[in-house]
């Protein structure tokens, strides 16, 4: 169970609600009753006062004290009574029915009611053993105009205990119907909840691997729907806006070119003039440099708007990495050595991958030459060409300057360098990484960099492992040879071979 999930904030809230709900319940029900069974007690106890007063008191005038007496003892025989019955003029007792029987309570120790606060009304006493008696005191005036008391009385012992029974049934079910609401409710939410995970779990996906995905539409007809809808809509305007800015990088970068090879041959025509002082020579030589550079971030530019936005011809074949790899180094090998950097091979041939050989080449190009760039003379560069798993990996390690820990998420950013000064410089442009990640993209791969400022970085790319047949691996090796593309040449129709995918 997860603490911060819809889930159990749904569950704990609606929980949270029926308990309030249940304990306002419980109180009105336990006061409520409480209410009627003393009001119920209370009105017994008048009733029989109102009936010893019209019964014997009315005609007390006419018959006497004996036949009060007489009568009444037939009525409510002495012995254990409920509810207690006294009548009383002054001090003197005219009749007292017996104490009462459960709890028993010796209906002797009840004071006279001498107090007139007491007349016509209701009280309560509380006897020696704790027990609460309900008293009720009507006064009859006689003919004579002597005061005669009727009292009736009752415990309240029988509300009690069905005061106390409620009270044990309401805390024994209130638990047991909160703990149930809160299992239940957090499994049955799992139902509603199911269309929300699935959409969560694509829109996770939605966009890492290629564009135009889109999230299932909940055929709901609620809420989940309309943003399962809303959600498609707006990912259908970030594509067109996305589309749009890959679109004008490439226009722009493709427009720019014209101009700039114009430029350049300008620039060196120009510089071929025989009378040209020597600053205006050094200005020329400057503007040629510089107009290079730009020549170089306008390519640069133009090859990562294209790889983005799918213009660029890809020419994909199965190839074996090692070869792309060390006919890159034997390239630059000068390079290395100009700074006398040793470079370290370790490949476990053959490593195939479904790729376009010139743009693999590129990617260890670019990684290649910022190794070298930036590692300093008698420095050491390890390459590494291996199969794991389901990918194939190449890894670039250095001895250099390494990349500040706060930059390493960034230096895949076009235009991003560590250290601007430094890397123009060496005639960064801070694009080389920009275009080594476009061309993972396109080749489903990963483009992965670790460092250690003053230490040394590793660069690690993975691309899907293609998982060939001894034949069609033979094909590959053949076809390299003669330099004819392998897709001539290896036949993929028996199934074997599958481009294993990672995301
Ligand atoms: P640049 O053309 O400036 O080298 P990149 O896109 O190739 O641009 O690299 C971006 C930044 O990452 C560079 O400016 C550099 O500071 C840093 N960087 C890349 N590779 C390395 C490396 N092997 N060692 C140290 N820093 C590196």
């Amino acid at each position: 169970m997860k603490r911060n999930s819809l889930r159990t904030r749904v569950t704990t809230f609606y929980v949270g609600m029926l308990a309030v709900a249940l304990l306002v319940f419980s109180v009105a029900v336990y006061f409520g009753i409480r209410a009627f069974l003393t009001r119920s007690l209370e009105r017994t106890l008048g009733n029989s006062a109102q009936t010893i007063v019209s019964d014997y008191l009315v005609p007390l005038g006419q018959k006497g004290e004996p036949w009060l007496v007489a009568e009444m003892t037939e009525s409510y025989p002495p012995g254990y009574s409920d509810p207690f019955i006294r009548v009383s003029q002054g001090s003197r007792i005219l009749y007292q029915s017996g104490d009462m029987r459960d709890p028993f309570i010796s209906m002797s120790k009840i004071p006279l009611p001498l107090n007139p606060e007491w007349f016509n009304t209701f009280h309560r006493e509380t006897v020696s053993s704790g027990q609460i008696v309900v008293l009720y005191t009507l006064t009859y005036r006689t003919p004579t105009g002597s005061l005669i008391f009727v009292e009736t009385a009752a415990t309240i012992e029988s509300i009690q205990h069905v005061l106390h029974s409620l009270l044990l049934v309401l805390l024994l079910t209130t638990p047991t119907i909160l703990v149930v609401a809160a299992v239940g409710g957090y499994l049955l939410m799992s139902r509603p909840l199911r269309p929300v995970v699935v959409l969560t779990e694509q829109a996770e996906r939605v966009g890492r691997k290629e564009m135009g995905e889109r999230l299932p539409v909940i055929r709901t007809g609620d809420e989940l729907e309309r943003l399962s809808l809303a959600l498609n809509r707006m990912i259908e305007r970030l594509e067109t806006a996305l589309a749009h800015n890959h679109r004008f990088s490439a226009d722009a970068s493709h427009e720019l070119r014209t101009p700039l090879t114009i430029i350049r041959g300008e620039l060196e025509s120009l510089i071929q003039m025989p009378t040209l002082p020597p600053h205006v020579i050094e200005g020329i030589g400057s503007a040629l440099e510089e107009s290079a550079r730009m020549a170089k971030i306008v390519h640069s530019l133009m090859t990562i708007s294209r790889l983005d936005c799918g213009d660029e011809q890809l020419e994909l074949v199965p190839i074996d990495l090692v070869d792309i790899v060390r006919v890159t180094l034997d390239h630059m090998g000068l390079l290395a050595e100009e700074k006398h950097i040793s470079v370290r091979t370790v490949y476990r041939p053959p490593v195939y991958v479904t790729g376009d050989p010139m743009r693999l080449k590129q990617v260890v190009v670019n990684l290649v030459d910022n190794a070298i760039k930036y590692t300093p003379n008698g420095g050491e560069i390890r390459v590494s060409v291996a199969a794991e798993k389901k990918a194939a990996c190449i890894e670039i390690s250095d001895t250099g300057i390494g990349i500040p820990a706060d930059s390493l998420k960034l230096v895949f950013d076009r235009f991003y360098r560590t250290d601007q000064a430094r890397s123009r410089e060496s005639g960064g442009t801070g694009l080389g990484l920009s275009i080594v990640k476009a061309i993972c993209d396109v080749h489903s791969g990963i483009a992965s960099v670790e460092s250690i400022e003053g230490k040394g970085t590793t660069v690690r790319i993975e691309f899907p492992l293609l998982a060939l047949t001894l034949a069609q691996a033979d094909q590959i090796r053949t076809a390299a040879q003669l330099g004819v593309p392998s897709s001539d040449f290896v036949s993929f129709s028996d199934g074997a071979n599958e481009v294993s995918t990672r995301h």
